[in-house]
């Protein structure tokens, strides 16, 4: 399936894509100021569906966004663009919420004076990383937000920290950049969060500045109820360089192991590891939401 044809939803109704816009007065456009999603369609459902507007609800009341649309509206509107372009499977959808059109160019917020701008933006696209070799990252000079400058919590389009990382990566010829916090200790990557397996236990680093990522607690919450140790931490480059297994989450992706940190080579195959990726490839069928 090819993506020239597809509708796209914007505000109250959907559009083909080539009439897909949004006004150069947008919030987006005037300021990066807008929140997102992005999200998995399976046959079974929407992957973690609740949590994912849960966090686009929280988001944008960070931000003091107003005339939110409501979880019933927004499921509606990813029903009817799904529905629109017959996509039930390697569907991604990018859900964005802008603060709207504005009366004038600036970044005001008072110059939103028609209430936000909903797009659910679904595609045909197959998971993006190689489960099967890995991927190859570099650790960047581009620290991640943290909270004393933007809360991590925020899932914004502010994404030009994430973006430099990313191009450092690319310069180096690696796959994706590890991103540090402003005290040294590992983030997450530019567009995933990170474990690292360690003597049997399971470690990721506190959500403080990295995006509390929703594959990242349902692994989190898996690790639980199978009785494996998961711990919290703050940990350093040394101590990911040496672990025994490491491995990305995130929804374009899912679990990805990690082959390589800084030219560093790391395990692929720890016992673990392999257990909790080949677990979540059944669990995140269980996690699906019917819209
Ligand atoms: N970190 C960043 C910076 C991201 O953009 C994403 C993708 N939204 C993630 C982590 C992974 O989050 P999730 O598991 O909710 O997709």
């Amino acid at each position: 399936p090819q993506n020239d044809n597809i509708q796209v939803f914007i505000r109250d109704r959907l559009f083909p894509r080539s009439e897909a816009k949004v006004s150069v007065f947008d919030s987006s456009v005037q300021g990066g100021d807008a929140v997102w999603e992005g999200l998995r369609v399976y046959p079974e459902g929407v992957v973690c569906l609740d949590k994912h507007l849960t966090r686009l609800h929280e988001s944008a009341k960070t931000l003091a966004f107003v005339d939110i649309p409501s979880k019933e509206f927004i499921k509606d509107a990813i029903k009817q663009t799904l529905d629109a372009n017959g996509m039930t499977d390697d569907t991604h959808i990018r859900l964005t919420l802008t603060r709207g059109e504005k009366i004038t160019s600036g970044m005001d917020p008072r110059l939103n004076q028609n209430g936000s701008c909903l797009i659910v933006l679904a595609e045909w696209k197959i998971l993006v990383y190689d489960n099967d070799h890995g991927i190859k990252v570099i650790s960047t000079s581009q620290r991640r937000n943290s909270p004393q400058f933007l809360d991590s919590k925020i899932h914004h389009n502010n994404l030009l920290n994430n973006i430099i990382a990313k191009i450092q990566a690319n310069v180096a010829g690696k796959d994706a950049g590890l991103m540090l916090d402003d005290r040294g200790f590992v983030a997450e990557l530019n567009g995933s969060n990170v474990f690292m397996v360690k003597d049997g236990k399971v470690y990721t680093p506190f959500a403080h500045a990295c995006l509390p990522g929703i594959t990242r607690n349902s692994v989190m919450e898996m690790c639980n109820k199978e009785g494996i140790a998961l711990v919290e931490a703050d940990i350093s480059l040394s101590q990911f360089y040496n672990g025994d297994g490491v491995f990305a989450t995130g929804t374009m992706g899912e679990l990805t192991p990690i082959v390589e940190i800084d030219g560093r080579s790391i395990p692929k195959n720890n016992t673990l590891q392999q257990r909790i990726i080949k677990r979540y490839e059944k669990e995140v069928r269980m996690l699906c939401e019917k819209l």
